[in-house]
C-alpha cells in the first residue's frame, strides 16, 4: 500500500506554494490507489498556532482534500498527528541514537559556528565543522556550567546515493556535503530531521512528495532511517513555484494567501490553475479534483522551477 503525506507547518495561512505541495502529494498517492495522511509539523511552538492548523484544514477541505488519517480526523485521533504532541516518540528515537553513540553535545554559539563552519553553500546550508565531537568530558563539564548544549548527529564520511522519483540519481558525501545536523535544540525541543523521519517511519509513509528545496536533506534523513532501523521511503521532489524575479513564492506575498485566493476563485478554478503549473493542461480551465488526480503525471511536470506571474493569476 502506498502511503503519501502532506506535512505543513501551521505557522500562518497557507499560500499557493503550500497548496501545490498538498495537491501533488495527494494526486501522486491517490492515483496509485494509495492513502494520504496529514501531519502538522508544529514543533516550533513560537511560530505555530492551533488556529493556523484549523484554517489550514479548512483550506484543504475547501479544495476537497480530506486525509485518510491525520490531523483532520474527526474520530478523536487527530492530535496524534500533531508533532507538538509526539515528544515521547522523538525521545525514544533520540535515546536510540544516543545508545548507538551517533549523536553528541554541541556547545557552539552562533559566533563559533560562523567561525568554524564551512562557508554557506548556495542553498544557505552551513556545514558544521564537527568541533563538538572532539571535546573531552572535562571540557564539556566546564562548558555545561555556562551553556546548554544542543545535540548533533555525526554524519560519516560516506557517500549516500538514491534515485529521486522526479530528479533522478542523487549522491552526496554525508560528512563533507551535509555536515552534522541538529537533532535536539538547546531548549530541549527536537529538531525537524529527527521528527520527520520518526513520524514518516511510524506512520508508515512510503512516498515523500515535497518541494525540491528538501531534496539534498533527503541524504541525512536516509541516514537517520538506517540508524533507527527503518527502510527509507521513496522520494519524489517537485520544482518550486517562483515569482517572475526568480524568488520563491512566500507567505509574505499576501495576494497568494488562501484567504485572498478563496475570495477570488472557486475550488475548481484554483485546481485548474494548479493543473497549468503541473503541465496537466496547457491553458487555464476549471478542473475537478478527480480529473487532476487522474491526469497528473510526474513525467509531464518540469524539473525547472515554475514561474508564476503573481499579478496576472486570477
Ligand atoms: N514541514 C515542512 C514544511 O512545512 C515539510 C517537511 C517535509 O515535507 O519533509 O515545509
Amino acid at each position: 500500500m502506498i502511503v503519501g503525506r502532506f506535512a505543513p507547518s501551521p505557522s500562518g495561512r497557507m499560500h499557493l506554494g503550500n497548496i501545490f505541495a498538498a495537491m501533488l502529494s495527494y494526486a501522486s498517492a491517490k492515483q496509485k490507489g494509495g492513502r494520504w495522511l496529514l501531519r502538522m509539523e508544529d514543533l516550533d511552538r513560537q511560530r505555530c498556532r492551533p488556529e493556523y492548523a484549523e484554517t489550514l484544514i479548512d483550506d484543504l477541505h475547501w479544495l476537497g482534500l480530506y486525509a485518510d488519517y491525520g490531523a483532520d480526523a474527526t474520530d478523536g485521533t487527530a492530535l496524534q498527528y500533531f508533532q507538538s504532541q509526539r515528544d515521547e516518540f522523538y525521545l525514544s528515537a533520540f535515546q536510540k541514537l544516543r545508545s548507538l553513540g551517533a549523536i553528541y553535545e554541541c556547545f557552539c554559539n552562533r559566533q563559533d559556528l560562523m567561525a568554524s563552519s564551512a562557508p554557506h553553500l548556495s542553498d544557505g546550508h552551513l556545514i558544521y565543522s564537527g568541533k563538538g565531537r572532539l571535546l573531552s568530558e572535562s571540557e564539556k563539564d566546564v562548558l555545561r556550567a555556562s551553556r546548554r548544549p544542543l545535540w548533533r548527529l555525526s554524519l560519516p564520511d560516506v557517500v549516500d546515493s538514491f534515485t529521486d522519483g522526479h530528479y533522478g540519481p542523487q549522491s552526496a558525501n554525508l560528512a563533507h556535503d551535509r555536515g552534522d545536523i541538529i537533532v535536539r535544540r538547546a531548549d530541549g525541543n527536537f529538531a525537524y530531521h529527527l521528527a520527520v523521519v520518526t513520524d514518516d517511519a511510524l506512520m508508515g509513509v512510503t512516498e515523500v512528495v515535497r518541494a525540491r528545496d528538501l531534496l539534498v536533506a533527503s541524504h541525512e534523513q536516509r541516514y537517520l532511517y538506517s540508524l533507527l532501523g527503518y527502510d527509507s521511503p521513496a522520494y519524489c521532489h517537485f520544482p518550486l513555484l517562483v515569482a517572475t524575479d526568480g524568488n520563491r513564492l512566500s507567505k509574505r506575498d499576501r495576494s497568494l494567501a488562501m484567504d485572498v485566493v478563496r475570495q477570488k476563485t472557486k475550488p475548481e478554478e484554483l485546481i485548474g490553475l494548479l493543473a497549468v503549473f503541473a503541465r496537466i493542461q496547457p491553458s487555464w480551465h476549471p478542473m475537478s479534483l478527480a480529473e487532476f488526480v487522474s491526469r497528473f503525471s510526474w513525467h509531464n511536470l518540469p524539473q525547472e522551477d515554475i514561474i508564476v506571474d503573481v499579478n496576472n493569476l486570477f
